[in-house]
């Protein structure tokens, strides 16, 4: 693995990932289950361009991604969000590094507050708002700029188990409206189940996709998500 977070790339001795060959479809929701240390975490950051391979190559729509790429979205466990920005604010940031006029921006961030059910709490910051909340704010945010694929690395986890069901079945909700490719990351077996068109299984030293399982259940309809979207906080 190579770093780019801090800039200066640091080699590590450690073999983390190896063999790892993965094509993710358009529009997919994948899963990625695996022991902790399996090297998940680094799968994504290096599909990001946070971090590169030793050798490999990651394409996204055929395009090489080298580094950080605007195409590719991550959201954290930690919600990471600017505590001193609203929740507007945070939302209508990637659009302002982006140089988005602030017209547009506002009307595309509204956009995502409405889509999250966050209209009301557009003004507030994220010390005021609950942990589910933070975490809708978070993935507004990432969604704002229309990436092509959206990396989350166990974004629920720090939830309680009511509140990760609702976000759960709103990120089903969200996924089917905007079709954006998903690459979930979940310690839990049911979550992965539950959200993914395929769960990819994966396991360590060094860090390889054991198996996919193609997940043949029926999904939820959009008018079922969206009737079962009580907004418990
Ligand atoms: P968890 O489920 O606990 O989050 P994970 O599957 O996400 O685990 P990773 O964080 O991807 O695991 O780590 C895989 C291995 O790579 C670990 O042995 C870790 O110590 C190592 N590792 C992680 N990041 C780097 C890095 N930037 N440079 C070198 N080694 C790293
Ligand atoms: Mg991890």
């Amino acid at each position: 693995i190579k770093n780019h977070a801090d800039g200066q790339p640091s080699h590590s001795e450690l073999e983390v990932l190896a063999g790892i060959d993965l094509a993710v479809r358009e529009g997919e929701f994948l899963t990625v289950v695996g022991p902790s240390g399996s090297g998940k975490s680094v799968l994504l950051d290096i599909i990001s361009g946070l971090a590169s391979a030793s050798s490999g190559s990651v394409r996204v729509g055929g395009e090489l991604i080298a580094k950080p790429s605007r195409d590719v979205s991550y959201v954290f466990q930690q919600y990471a969000l600017f505590p001193w920005k609203t929740a507007l604010q945070n939302i209508e940031y990637p659009l302002q590094i982006r140089g988005v006029p602030g017209r547009e921006r506002s009307a595309r961030a509204w956009e995502l507050l409405e889509l999250f059910g966050l209209k009301d709490f557009a003004h507030r910051y994220p010390s005021q708002l609950s942990g589910g909340m933070q975490q809708r704010v978070a993935i507004a945010r990432a969604l704002v700029p229309r990436p092509k694929v959206l990396l989350m690395d166990e974004p629920f986890a720090a939830l309680d188990a009511q509140t990760r069901e609702a976000l759960q079945i709103e990120l089903l909700r969200i996924w089917n409206a905007l079709k954006t490719t998903v690459i979930f990351i979940t310690h839990g077996l049911d979550e992965a189940v539950f959200l993914g068109d395929r769960v990819a299984v994966m396991a360590a030293r060094p860090g390889r996709i054991k198996r996919i399982l193609d997940i043949d259940l029926p999904r939820p309809r959009d008018a079922d998500l969206r009737a079962s979207n009580t907004f418990n906080l």
